[in-house]
C-alpha cells in the first residue's frame, strides 16, 4: 500500500513541499484554515490568489507559499455540503485529484491536505474522510512518483475518524 498517514496539526507549520488550502471560490481569504493560511504566509499570498481569477468549485490553483515553510499552496475550492444529492461527492474527489495533479506538475514530493469541507462547508467527516482516502488512494496508486501524502487533522476527534479509514484500506 502507498505510505498516506494522518496527523493533528496546525497545517500551516507543516514542512512539506505543498500545503492545500481549503479556500473559497473567490481565493480572496476566508475563515478557518484559509484564514491561518493567509496570515502565516503573509500579505504577499493574497496578491498571488489576486490575480488566479478565482477557482470553480472541485478545481485547483497554486501558488508560493511565501512565509510558510511550504514552497506551495494549492488553493482548491470544496463543495458545500447539501445534503448528499448534489455531486458533492464527486466535487471532492475531483479536489484531491486536480491538487494531486498540480503537485506532480511542479514536481512536489510531499504534500499536505486539511480536510476540506468539513468545517464551514458542512461536509460529514466521516463520509469525507473517505472520499479523501480513497481519492488519494486510487490516484496514488496510478501514479508512478511517488509522493507523500499527509492528511491534516485539527482535531483528535478528526484524527480519530482519518485513522479508522485508513486502517481500513485494503492493500492494492
Ligand atoms: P471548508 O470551508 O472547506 O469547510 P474550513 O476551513 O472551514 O473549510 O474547514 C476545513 C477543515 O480544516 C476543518 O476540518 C477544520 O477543522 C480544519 N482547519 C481549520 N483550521 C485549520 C488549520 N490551521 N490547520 C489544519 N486544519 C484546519
Amino acid at each position: 500500500m502507498r505510505p498516506l498517514d494522518a496527523v493533528r496539526a496546525n497545517i500551516v507549520t507543516l514542512e512539506v513541499d505543498a500545503i492545500v488550502n481549503a479556500a473559497n471560490s473567490s481565493l480572496l481569504g476566508g475563515g478557518g484554515v484559509d484564514g491561518a493560511i493567509h496570515r502565516a504566509a503573509g500579505p504577499d499570498l493574497l496578491q498571488a490568489c489576486r490575480a488566479l481569477n478565482g477557482c470553480k468549485t472541485g478545481q485547483a490553483k497554486i501558488t508560493a507559499g511565501f512565509r510558510l515553510a511550504a514552497r506551495h499552496v494549492i488553493h482548491t475550492v470544496g463543495p458545500v455540503w447539501r445534503g448528499g444529492a448534489h455531486g458533492e461527492e464527486a466535487l471532492l474527489r475531483s479536489c484531491y485529484v486536480t491538487s494531486l495533479e498540480l503537485a506532480r506538475d511542479h514536481s512536489i514530493e510531499s504534500i499536505a491536505f486539511p480536510s476540506i469541507s468539513t468545517g464551514s462547508y458542512g461536509y460529514p467527516i466521516e463520509l469525507a474522510a473517505q472520499v479523501a482516502v480513497a481519492s488519494v488512494d486510487a490516484w496514488l496508486t496510478a501514479q508512478p512518483l511517488p509522493v507523500a501524502v499527509t492528511f491534516c487533522c485539527f482535531s483528535e476527534a478528526d484524527l480519530a475518524v482519518y485513522e479508522t479509514v485508513l486502517a481500513q484500506r485494503r492493500p492494492s
